[in-house]
């Protein structure tokens, strides 16, 4: 059945209106939720599954889609499957999208798959942009740290990339504060600005706050933390045991049981009833809590499921948190 997209989509007066946060100092505006290809959309995942998942994303507003060279599994197969929905349902809507893909985890063998070298990046996106079956990316990411690359080399090949016309716009991801801020400069000198850098962000993983958030806020970089729900744990679905369709219990996933401790039930347990008291699941609230600071532009989730991605749009409905709550829920995280 031919996809049509939901005409109310960016309606501001229905039951999700979606949040549309500026990107830093530039002038590209990001849904708040943005989703992300990491886990679910590979080969061993079901199509019809991850395609509606797609379409009730941009039916509500999600605008932005986030992949990398290596999401599957296996490695490529996310941005095909990304390719042939794009083909099928998302051609007509391309002007409205915000696709993103990434290179810097090892993709190919030799020398030249992994890292940051000009000829891997440069390389790597042609590759992506034949498996998605588009023209350009919308946001091309470095995807983590080299330390054997000089990183005037990554940032230039990034730079190269903008004025080839195969990226809109650049960003850089896992870069620790210090590493961010000569990645910036450099990118700024180039003309290239640094749009957005992606780091791991959750209640359950705090390193930002130690001074990346402000270097980006004074930077006006963007920020769009990945693994908001720390991979599912921030949600109600483990406080009563590992289920079996969980990522935790996949072969395949990053989540491991081990990290399903009785310690994490605990404050699990305790931040679930601080969410139920503000009439939130606890996914909610975790992505509520993100948003709260202005200098996160857009929180980038997963869903394995529509029920999923749903619940996690309306934590849109409460972002605001009393200093109480703010207490408490600190107390637990300590
Ligand atoms: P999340 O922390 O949002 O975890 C997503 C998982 O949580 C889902 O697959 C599902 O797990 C569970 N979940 C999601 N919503 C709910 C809900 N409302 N209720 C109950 N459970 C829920 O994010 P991810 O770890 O998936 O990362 C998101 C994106 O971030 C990736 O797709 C990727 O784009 C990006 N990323 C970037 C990285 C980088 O290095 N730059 C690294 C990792 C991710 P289940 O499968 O158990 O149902």
């Amino acid at each position: 059945m031919t996809y049509l997209a939901n005409p109310a989509r960016y309606d501001q007066t229905g039951s999700r209106p979606m949040e549309f946060r500026r990107c830093g100092n530039s002038g590209l505006q990001l849904p708040a939720i943005s989703l992300g290809l990491w886990h679910n959309f590979g080969g061993v995942d079901v199509f019809e599954n991850y395609r509606a998942i797609l379409q009730t994303a941009f039916d509500n507003g999600v605008t932005h889609f986030d992949l990398a060279n290596n999401y599957g599994p296996p490695p490529g197969s996310a941005e095909e499957n990304f390719g042939v929905i794009m083909k099928k349902d998302f051609i007509p809507y391309r002007d409205e999208l915000v696709i993103s893909t990434k290179a810097g985890y090892l993709m190919w063998p030799g020398p030249y798959g992994d890292w940051g070298s000009k000829k891997y990046l440069v390389s790597s996106l042609d590759q992506s942009l034949k498996r998605m079956g588009l023209d350009y990316v919308d946001i091309f990411y470095h995807h983590r740290p080299d330390p054997n690359t000089p990183l005037e080399e990554t940032m230039a090949a990034l730079d190269l990339i903008v004025r080839q016309g195969k990226a809109l716009y650049v960003g850089i991801s896992n870069y620790q504060a210090e590493e961010a801020e000569k990645a910036i400069a450099i990118l700024n000198r180039l003309g290239t600005p640094c749009l957005i850098h992606q780091p791991k962000y959750s209640m359950f993983e705090r390193w930002v706050e130690g001074g990346l958030l402000d270097v980006l806020g004074r930077e006006g970089v963007g920020c769009i933390p990945f693994s908001p729900l720390a991979q599912g744990l921030l949600t109600d679905k483990y406080l009563k045991g590992i289920p079996s369709d969980s990522r935790a219990s996949k072969a395949h996933g990053f989540l491991q049981t081990s990290q399903v401790t009785p310690e994490v039930i605990v404050k699990l347990e305790k931040l679930n009833a601080i969410a139920l008291e503000r009439g939130q699941s606890l996914a909610q609230m975790a992505l509520a809590w993100l948003l709260k600071d202005a200098r996160v532009t857009s929180v980038l989730i997963g869903a394995s499921r529509v029920s999923q991605l749903l619940d996690s749009l309306d934590c849109l409905k409460n972002k605001n948190f009393s200093q109480e709550e703010l207490t408490k829920i600190e107390e637990i995280l300590k």
